[in-house]
């Protein structure tokens, strides 16, 4: 698993600063989710060679009275999910009560806690971290987030612990078939799917679950094939139906995105579209995973109901139109089943191979029944492509003057490589190249 580094400290002791510097790397996928985190903010980053996710908790009130409040709405949770906690505390402000407080509070908890005093540029750093070593959390490291000043020296130390460990998605799904990782907002019925997807006829689950992280992975077989799920509701590890889901974790919504092949994507048909469930599908996209997308608790909803919620979708999830879209109860089990041939067609799609052969053709095909406009009085050269990678797909095509191709024109490629190469379910992308 990537760490996870929570920064906590009072508001202006410079963690957006550090949170910025942190996730600044050209890669950095940055996912923010307003409303489902209220203050928190994600980050990725990579220093050093390791990859790490950085949780921002925005502030922690100094007034004394809304501290604990304030701890348990948003710092908490920051701080249950991270690995490690960075306490920020601020230099030239010296140390403050509310500093104390918060340090109480870290002191009781079990997480590796580092203790960094920020704004120490122009300072004498021993003098400026002397003070904090009356928090009792160890030594006091002196950075300056706004200049960059130790911290990849921090970082460096802070991560040791963890080993470099491959990014990379993992393509191959050698005999143990086919990742699922459910995801969805909290209360759109993930439990209930994946309930309904281990309690189908002719489904065996396997009792042997394995842990990454928090989320749980369950290794199943329908019809003869393999799959695992991954459990992010925590379904598996409650005793009886009846006990509560866990808390909706964003990190470990994160890591199952990351562990699966393909995500299958739950919004509720009741409440229709939240923006909570546009961040996440777009960081579902820019993850390059594979999906399938269903619209959850289609029982009994009257005929506008239906009406408006397809016709919402249609408006807003254009951008995920490569997804197949499956309008399901879970509850009933109504439509569940048809779930596994788009789970199937996503994989596959996302995996295929294809001759250097059979792209150029298609491309030459497109080219002859739709020539790109001329630049300059020459006319774009298309002449052929190949395949630069999978998961997701990357078509790179060759020609000449490729940086003058109309976006239109690029539209018309990619969807004629899509549909004659019947891509469903993953994201493609596309290269262009000049020779010279
Ligand atoms: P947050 O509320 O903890 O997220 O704090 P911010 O990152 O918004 O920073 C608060 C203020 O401190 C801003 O004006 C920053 O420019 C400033 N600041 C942050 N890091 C440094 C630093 O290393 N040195 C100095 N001098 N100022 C800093
Ligand atoms: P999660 O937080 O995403 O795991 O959501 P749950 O599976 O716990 O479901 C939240 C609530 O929605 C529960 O009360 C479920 O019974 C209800 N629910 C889930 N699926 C359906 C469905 O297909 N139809 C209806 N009507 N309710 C559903």
């Amino acid at each position: 698993m990537t760490p996870v580094i929570a920064l906590v400290g009072r508001p202006n002791v410079g963690k957006s600063t550090l949170f910025n510097r942190l996730t600044r790397s050209r890669d950095a996928l940055v996912a923010d989710f307003p409303g489902l985190t209220r203050d928190r903010k994600y980050g990725n980053g990579v220093l050093g060679g390791k990859a790490y996710t950085v949780i921002d908790t925005g502030g922690i009130s100094g007034d004394e009275e809304g501290i604990d409040a304030a701890m348990a709405e948003q710092s908490l949770v920051a701080i249950d999910e991270a690995d490690i906690v960075l306490f920020l505390v601020d230099a030239r402000a010296g140390l403050n009560v509310a500093d104390q407080a918060i340090a109480n509070h870290l002191r009781v908890n079990q997480k590796k806690t580092w203790l960094v005093v920020n704004k120490t540029d122009g300072l004498d750093e021993p003098s400026a971290v002397a003070e904090f070593w009356e928090l009792g959390l160890g030594e006091p490291r002196p950075i300056a987030a706004a200049h960059g000043r130790n911290v990849t020296a921090l970082i460096d130390e802070v991560l040791s612990p963890f080993p470099e460990r491959d990014e990379s998605i993992p393509v191959d799904t050698g005999t143990k078939g086919i990742r699922i990782g459910v995801i969805g907002r909290p209360n759109v019925g993930k439990s209930t799917l994946v309930n309904r997807l281990l309690g189908e006829e002719r489904v065996v689950v396997y009792d042997e679950a394995g842990t990454t992280r928090d989320a749980i992975e369950i290794p199943f077989e329908r019809r003869g094939k393999p799959y695992v799920l991954i459990d992010t509701a925590g379904v598996r590890r409650r005793k009886n139906v009846h006990e509560i889901a866990e808390k909706f974790s964003i990190i470990k919504t994160l890591d199952a995105i990351k562990e699966c092949h393909v995500a299958i994507m739950v919004l509720d048909g009741r409440t229709g579209l939240v923006e909570q469930d546009l961040h996440l599908l777009d960081y579902v996209l820019t993850s390059g995973r594979a999906l399938v997308l269903v619209v959850n608790k289609w029982d009994g909803l009257e005929h506008e109901a239906k009406e408006k919620m397809r016709a919402e979708i249609k408006r807003r999830l254009g951008f995920a139109d490569y997804a197949d879209l499956h309008y399901i109860s879970a509850l009933h089990g109504t439509g569940v089943g048809d779930l596994y041939p788009s789970i199937e067609r996503a994989f596959a799609s996302a995996n295929a191979h294809w001759s250097t052969n059979r792209l150029t053709t298609i491309l030459q095909d497109a080219v002859e029944s739709h020539q790109p406009p001329m630049v300059h009085g020459r006319r774009i050269k298309l002449r052929m492509a190949h395949q630069g990678g999978a998961n997701p797909p990357i078509i790179v095509v060759h020609g000449n003057q490729t940086d003058s191709l109309p976006e239109a024109y690029r539209r018309y490629l990619t969807n004629t490589f899509r549909k004659v190469l019947k891509v469903r379910g993953t994201p493609m992308r596309f290269e262009f190249r000049s020779g010279k």
